[in-house]
């Protein structure tokens, strides 16, 4: 029985939920218990929102230097604290892809510097005699709900452009990753007002209850659709401004002149890798009928060669997934695929303990295949053939989601033609996962809105007010 229990982080300090509600965490290595976490109920949510309303009177009349002082001052300390976030996100999430605390550390400084550069129109005589300008300010207090594949950097991801922007935040982790976002929130109050960030521990009701309290004017959300359109539905009452990161479905598209043994070491990496728990995992290949055969063996070769295992092992390419929910969930689409569709590696559970999928290659998928259209968050790659360029690009686009897709081709021009055609949030030629800080993540359609990463991302995290002062000597315009 898992005796250690995290506590809620409100208000400066760690606390214990007011109901005294407590749930196991479990390692998913090993499917034991190994922590206990808050299960906060509706007085912990009060509490933290109360903390979050006093905290963003504070933070909000701080100069841009002084946040970015701040957020520097958590970067710093956080790299010196790499190893001891590191160990404890590996435990929680059995992946050691899960835990780049140095890209985390990035992103805090990207925000930091972000702070400062903070635009809007110049002021001018846009009418005689009037003066107008632009202020831009923070919204509020934002309560923000992540999910479990990166949780300390969907928590940064999440929390550093709020704050950059003069925000207070009430932020929920996922219920079965709290570890880290609460030791980032212990971290970052050495530098912050208390009540600035407050991280409070929970499940869905939780999150409902976060949407559904009156002090929040934003909910911020990195989950899956069903979850954002539950957010929406619950918001609208109240028309709380909303961001949306939700689920992806990324086409990796091959024409005929690809470099098949690049596209191969990218998908492998990029589709199997944290257990293919990524939003933009490289999950569905769509390659040319020229290359198909070519390419489904040489992704089956390398799938078979992968090696997948706890953490420790220093040759496995990734570990569990998150939880018995999801693994599951996995396993029901690959028991549900029609019989058209060819498993050709993996397709199973693997081993007896914890939540371990097989490396899994499904080829001869069509379009309206569940597989093809739905987002499954597992090490599965799906493989679908097309004859034209035309074709590639419906096929692409036939899907509810849009957030990223990668092109594989050696010809310039026609990458440009999909990168203006496709439907997608990124658009990434030649290679696959590439995240810089300064350049918006975010999605289309069904994937959600608003962004996460860059500049862009602090303006869903402030409203623009026009100010116009009367400068002339003779009567104000009606
Ligand atoms: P989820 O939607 O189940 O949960 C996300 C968060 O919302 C959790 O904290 C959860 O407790 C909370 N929540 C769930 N239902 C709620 C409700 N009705 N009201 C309020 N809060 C609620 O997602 P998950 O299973 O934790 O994560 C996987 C999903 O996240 C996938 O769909 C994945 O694509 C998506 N994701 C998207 C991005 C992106 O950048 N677009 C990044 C990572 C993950």
């Amino acid at each position: 029985m898992a005796t250690d229990a995290l506590k809620n982080f409100v208000d400066g300090e760690f606390v214990t939920p007011k109901d005294g509600g407590y749930q196991d965490v479990i390692d998913p290595c090993t499917a034991e218990p190994y922590l206990r976490a808050p299960i906060s109920g509706q007085a912990d949510v009060e509490a933290a929102m109360r903390a979050a309303a006093f905290g963003f009177q504070r933070w909000r009349s701080t100069t841009p230097a002084e946040r970015q002082l701040a957020l520097l001052r958590i970067a710093d300390e956080l790299e010196r604290r790499t190893d001891e976030f590191t160990e404890a996100e590996v435990r929680n999430t059995g992946n050691r892809a899960a835990a780049d605390v140095a890209l985390v550390v990035d992103q805090l400084r990207f925000f930091a510097g972000a702070a400062r550069i903070i635009e809007g129109k110049s002021a001018a005589e846009y009418v005689p005699d009037h003066t107008s300008y632009v202020r831009r300010e923070p919204v509020g207090v934002c309560a923000q709900l992540a999910p479990w594949n990166y949780p300390l950097m969907m928590a940064v991801l999440k929390a550093a452009p709020a704050i950059a922007a003069g925000n207070a935040v009430v932020l929920k982790p996922a219920e079965t990753t709290p570890a880290t976002a609460l030791m980032f929130a212990g971290l970052a109050a050495e530098h912050l007002p208390s009540g600035v960030l407050n991280v409070i521990c929970g499940g869905d009701d939780t999150g409902c209850r976060m949407v559904a309290h009156p002090t929040p004017s934003l909910v911020s959300l990195t989950g899956s659709v069903e979850t954002g359109i539950d957010v929406a539905t619950r918001s609208a009452p109240q028309l709380k401004r909303l961001h949306f990161e939700l689920g992806g479905k990324t086409p990796v598209i091959v024409f005929a002149d690809a470099d098949i043994k690049a596209v191969t070491a990218t998908a492998i990496e990029a589709g199997f890798g944290n257990a293919g728990q990524d939003c933009t995992a490289a999950a569905r290949v769509l390659a040319h009928h020229t290359i198909y055969d070519e390419l489904v063996d040489a992704l089956v070769t390398a799938a078979r060669s992968c090696r997948i295992g706890p953490p420790s092992e220093p040759e496995a390419l990734y570990g569990p997934l998150n939880n018995a929910r999801q693994l599951q969930r996995v396993s029901g689409f690959l028991e549900r695929l029609p019989s058209h569709a060819r498993v050709l590696t993996g397709g199973a559970v693997a081993g007896d303990i914890g939540y371990f999928f097989q490396p899994t290659v499904v080829a001869d998928v069509r379009q309206d295949d569940e597989i093809t259209q739905r987002e499954v968050f597992g090490p599965v790659i799906t493989v679908q053939r097309f004859d034209t360029e035309e074709e590639a690009v419906q096929a692409a686009n036939g899907v509810d989601y849009g957030l990223a897709a990668s092109v594989w081709t050696r010809d310039n021009a026609r990458a440009m033609r999909l990168a203006q055609r496709l439907d997608y949030g990124t658009v990434r030629v030649n290679t696959h996962f590439a995240y810089p800080s300064e350049m918006p993540h975010g999605g289309f359609k069904y994937s959600g809105f608003g962004k996460d990463l860059s500049t862009y991302s602090l303006d869903d995290y402030s409203r623009i007010k026009h100010v116009v002062h009367h400068t002339g000597s003779g009567a104000a315009l009606n």
